[in-house]
């Protein structure tokens, strides 16, 4: 089985068809939530994504906001504004289908969850962060999101102490039966981790191997689109930073 890895598009419809245009060919998709929110074109991005084949999805605190289903207290003044013209733009059975992604879904041993274990929308910024989430993980392995940074941190048994892995180039991991494994998928639609290029993954199953990817896009036009859509320049801006 493989498996495409999506977080966090943020309604970059073309960081999305780049990214989907190099995973063609693979059996099904992971999404690690936050399909909308930021970007211009939250409805086409959701229409996009909700019909790939075998997708397993789990809930975005930016889809549950644009949803009504998340407090808006919880975000910075440009995401808020974001968010309500998001959620101007969709209709109330896309609203009700974002509204009732999970927080976590289990596939193939794998956990699925937007920001960390146990506490769903918490971030793993730091080590700290990722042994709570180590603590807390049913299994082996475990997929995420929310910071939009791409890495990898790895934790043998029980030890304090975790190895760490940037894959802000992308990159190859050979997940070995023993330790386990915190992945950040980074982001397709507003990466910011410093690199600018949309980041996602390709998961093989039975050969436990997993490859994080970057590919490039239109950013300019994502750009344009975003200052039409008079959302907040500064989310514009950033695209062409990664940051
Ligand atoms: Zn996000």
């Amino acid at each position: 089985m493989i498996y495409g890895l999506l977080s966090d598009i943020h309604a970059n419809l073309e960081a999305c068809e780049a990214v989907l245009a190099d995973l063609a060919g693979v059996d099904a998709y992971l999404c690690l939530g936050d399909i909308v929110g930021y970007g211009p074109d939250p409805a086409a991005c959701l229409e996009r994504v909700r019909r790939l084949p075998g997708l397993v999805c789990v809930a975005g605190n930016h889809d549950l906001a644009a949803a009504d289903r998340y407090d808006l207290n919880w975000f910075n003044r440009q995401a808020r504004e974001a968010i309500e013209w998001t959620s101007r733009q969709l209709t109330s059975e896309q609203k009700g289908y974002l509204s009732a992604l999970p927080l976590t879904a289990e596939v193939a041993q794998a956990t699925l969850v937007h920001g960390s274990l146990p506490d769903h929308m918490e971030y793993v910024a730091a080590v700290r962060d990722a042994l709570r989430c180590f603590d807390a993980m049913p299994g082996p392995l475990c997929f995420i999101g929310h910071t939009h940074v791409a890495e990898c941190f790895l934790r043998r048994g029980k030890s304090r102490f975790c190895e760490h892995m940037s894959l802000l180039t992308g990159g190859e991991i050979v997940l070995d039966s023993s330790p386990r494994y915190l992945v950040n998928c980074g982001s397709v639609g507003q990466p910011r981790d410093g690199n600018p290029a949309a980041s996602y993954g390709i998961w093989e199953v039975e050969a436990r191997l997993l490859e994080m990817r970057r590919v490039e896009y239109d950013v300019a036009a994502v750009q344009r689109k975003m200052r039409q859509a008079g959302l907040p320049p500064f989310l514009a801006d950033r695209l062409s930073r990664g940051r």
